[in-house]
């Protein structure tokens, strides 16, 4: 795997930590104070990560993390000093592959870190073998690619990991709770609204409304 850890933090103190810890990791790393600073680093260097903080001078994460959405999708770790659900909801909205609060153990970061890299294309992760299919969509786990209809559909790691555990149990009601578990895996076990934003972004991106159905009071099926 090749790139740096792209660090957007404004705080030195912080930004710091954190680049000790994930340099004593063996990442490489890139540090920019601000939103701006990081959208132009993103363009110079190779990144297979963004830790980014959300108070930040200038735009705000939430907004650095949507324009990094329309062009890239390279993991986005959030780092918030605030933990409220609102603020949790709204990273995940505005594209983030998991959250992270201040203060946090900085060992706790660079496991999520490369929690997430595992899942991550390429990062050597995978949800089983083999492709799947339901209907004109088309996911194949081993090179964690999607398609509707012959064209290739960009998702977050996450995404993908959701979408793959609806698709290898077509017809099957899959309550909120299995679906944290499944595409999860345990981590960020941040309540089963996510599992909800997440739905709703996957239904965007694919355009397939009818695919997956919500089950009232159960859960989520992927309608085969
Ligand atoms: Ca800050």
């Amino acid at each position: 795997m090749k790139g740096a850890i792209l660090v957007v933090e404004d705080e030195q103190a912080i930004a710091d930590l954190v680049r000790a810890y994930l340099r004593r990791d063996g990442f490489g790393v890139v540090w920019a104070r601000s939103g701006e600073q990081a959208l132009e680093e993103l363009s110079r260097h190779p990144v297979r990560l963004v830790v980014l903080d959300i108070g930040l001078p200038g735009i705000d994460g939430f907004e650095v993390c949507r324009r990094l959405r329309s062009r890239t999708g390279v993991p986005i770790l959030i780092l918030s000093a605030r933990d409220d659900e609102v603020d949790r909801v709204a990273g995940l909205e505005a594209g983030a592959d998991d959250y992270v609060t201040k203060p946090f153990s900085p060992r706790e970061l660079v496991a999520r870190v490369k929690a997430i890299l595992r899942r991550a294309p390429g990062g050597g992760a995978t949800v089983g073998e083999g492709p799947l299919a339901v209907g004109d969509v088309e996911l194949d786990r081993a090179s964690r690619t999607v398609t509707v209809g012959g064209e290739p559909v960009e998702l977050t790691s996450r995404e993908f990991d959701l979408l793959a555990a609806l698709l290898a149990h077509p017809g099957v009601v899959l309550s909120r709770d299995r679906l944290l578990e499944l595409a999860w895996q345990g981590e960020f076990a941040g309540g089963t609204r996510t599992v909800d934003v997440h739905v709703a972004q996957l239904r965007g991106k694919l355009g397939r409304p009818g695919l997956v159905e919500t089950v009232r009071g159960a859960g989520y099926k992927v309608v085969p």
